[in-house]
């Protein structure tokens, strides 16, 4: 990983040779890995319930699996570290709220957030364990909730927006959910990852890991490298369009 002070300069050398400054240079990403490897086998620690305001939750969950038996936690690993491979190359700061590959467990879903809120902008990554049937990604984007999500509401839809707008384009790949939210986007007032988010932020569902189709493509090295590459677009333009 870089250092910031390294990426300064960096971002610097590349001005004075006239090239252009990579699009997320100063900017700080926070990449949220959904679940862990260990946790399945932490019940306790991650059943604890946190409280924080209106949050009162398990620490976090062992998420779901396709029926093969991939877990979501190794998908998430995977399409963050090629995220923020990518990030990075356009010159961001790339934080991430546990190591891939690592057997730990947690982090709980406060400090996940905690965790964010250290960056400019942080992204959580999942997959869903819907019916077979029901297809599609969709991003969740935080709901108002009063003292809390009223200042990140607009531009973590602006956000999701973008995200959304990517993933939808890519040719092939997995199209918005058939059965949550709206045309890919949906709005959630009860996840603490998202309500105690000082910083836009959006979770994605990548597909539904139960469902044959989309969990092929979830588990394609090829498609976690579409999926990183548009992720890191709909980041550029998301930051892009606030700078104007
Ligand atoms: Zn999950």
């Amino acid at each position: 990983m870089l250092s910031a002070a390294t990426a300064a300069l960096a971002a610097s050398l590349v001005a004075a040779t006239g090239a252009p400054t990579p699009a997320l240079t100063g900017v700080v990403v926070n990449v949220d890995p959904g679940h862990n490897p260990g946790n399945a086998a932490h019940a306790s620690q991650i059943n604890r319930i946190v409280e924080r305001g209106p949050i009162r939750k398990a620490c976090d969950t062992a998420g779901t699996s396709t029926n093969a038996g991939v877990p979501e936690w190794r998908f998430t690993g995977q399409l963050a570290t090629r995220l923020g491979r990518r990030l990075r190359a356009q010159g961001a700061t790339v934080t991430f709220t546990r190591a891939n590959g690592a057997p730990t467990w947690g982090p709980c879903v406060t400090t996940r957030a905690d965790l964010g809120n250290r960056a400019n902008v942080s992204i959580s990554l999942h997959a869903d364990g819907a019916p077979p049937g029901a297809r599609g990604f969709h991003v969740i984007r935080p709901g108002f909730v009063r003292g809390y999500t009223g200042d990140i509401s607009t531009r973590s839809l602006a956000l999701a927006t973008q995200v959304r707008d990517g993933l939808r384009a890519l040719r092939g790949g997995i199209p918005p959910s058939t059965y949550a939210g709206r045309d890919g986007i949906d709005v959630r007032t009860d996840l603490g990852g998202l309500t105690l988010s000082d910083v836009p932020k959006v979770m994605v569902e990548h597909g539904n890991m139960r469902n044959a189709v989309d969990a092929r493509l979830l588990t394609s090295p090829a498609e976690q490298e579409r999926v990183a590459a548009a992720l890191t677009a709909a980041l550029v333009r998301w930051h892009a369009a606030e700078l104007r």
